[in-house]
């Protein structure tokens, strides 16, 4: 079986390194909040290009912290794909906010930056953009409409790190982003780990208490905040892995383009990529197919491992059952065409050639 991500291998080419953090967090005596968390804070704000890098729990709880901070909350109104990641919704639901749903443009699966302006009144206070799959979204114009009418831009970069947009990286793009080292994100943790970058120093300020009780001083509480701290024995490990994001990417970078030019198969419509190659990290693979299931199943007697990312859309979720009965097309018709190909920064050649062979072999029964 060519497995869809093979974390394992990823992180045992690591494992000299992530040991000796486990030595040395173990040695240090100091387990919350030490040296090892404002290292790798400092390396990710170097690496985003910002000025501020905050880590946190989760990507979640990133993206929620960032829309707290800046006090949206009940009777506002956030502009979000509808085709994200549920976490993305959910950030803006948990500060008793109300998510907008924009569609995403049909070739790039990012939201659709002419669509934007038609969703925004008087309420609206944000627009979170998400780079989905790995590729940066189209930020001329999302800036634009966000000077326009006086919003804040936050970015969800969770399946992004590294990706670049008019040279500069996710995280640097807008007011505040939020990134997730889930496991299995471009640069991922040996557990949940996030962090916030901006280049907003009162925001920061603000978050670095809200991430910790709500506190700046000890036993003293500004806000009623929260407990979403980077783990100190998270920060080392996500320090070594850093410095080979950019190596990994690149090998993304290298499978995606193999797949590009050599699967040519008439029922598979394949991903579209912008001229700059630099804008697309490739957190996963997503190709288009009327006959999904039927693909799936011969792919697994292939044994070729494949994903949905994601089967159901936001809002025919059962926890949005307040908008079952809404329609959006795009995002629907996405949702159930989308399979998604292996591809890792540790896939050999030889998987990667396999995968095309048996794609360009597939025929509908
Ligand atoms: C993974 C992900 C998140 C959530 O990150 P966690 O660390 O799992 O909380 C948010 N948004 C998107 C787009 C994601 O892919």
């Amino acid at each position: 079986m060519i497995p869809f991500l093979d974390l394992k291998k990823i992180n045992l080419r690591h494992e000299e390194a992530i040991l000796n953090s486990v030595h040395k967090v173990l040695h240090s005596g100091w387990y919350i909040l030490g040296e090892e968390v404002k290292a790798f804070e400092s390396e990710f704000a170097e690496y985003c290009g910002t000025k501020f890098a905050l880590g946190v729990a989760n990507g979640l709880d990133a993206l929620e912290l960032i829309i707290r901070g800046y006090d949206i909350g009940p009777g506002d109104e956030v502009i979000v794909p509808s085709n994200t990641y549920i976490a993305s919704i959910l950030s803006i639901s948990a500060n008793g906010a109300t998510p907008v749903l924009v569609e995403p443009d049909i070739l790039t699966y990012n939201i659709d930056p002419a669509k934007i302006e038609e969703s925004i009144t008087t309420r609206t206070k944000a627009i979170l953009v998400v780079h989905l799959y790995g590729q940066a979204c189209n930020m001329e114009p999302i800036n634009k409409i966000a000077e326009k009418y006086n919003l804040k831009v936050i970015e969800d970069c969770a399946q992004a790190h590294g990706a670049i947009y008019a040279e500069r990286k996710v995280g640097n793009l807008g007011n505040a982003a939020a990134f997730s080292f889930y496991p299995g994100k471009n640069l991922g943790a040996l557990g949940d780990a996030g962090a916030i970058t901006t280049n907003d120093e009162i925001l920061f300020r603000n978050l670095q208490a809200l991430r910790n009780y709500g506190s700046h001083k000890k036993y003293e509480n500004l806000f009623k905040g929260y407990n979403s701290r980077l783990d100190e024995l998270q920060a080392p490990i996500l320090s070594a892995k850093l410095k080979c994001l950019d190596q990994d990417n690149e090998r993304r970078r290298n499978i995606a383009s193999y797949y590009l030019n050599n699967i040519n198969n008439e029922h598979i419509i394949l991903p579209y990529v912008e001229e700059n190659t630099e804008s697309h990290v490739w957190h996963v693979f997503v190709v288009r197919i009327s006959s999904r299931s039927n693909f799936i199943e011969y792919m697994t007697q292939q044994g070729v491992q494949t994903m949905i990312h994601y089967p159901i859309p936001p809002h025919k979720q059962e926890a949005y059952k307040e908008w079952n009965d809404l329609s959006f097309p795009i995002s629907e018709q996405i949702h159930s065409e989308i399979i998604s190909l292996p591809i890792s920064p540790v896939m050999d050649m030889e998987d990667v050639k396999r995968v095309v062979e048996v794609v360009n072999e597939y025929k509908p029964y």
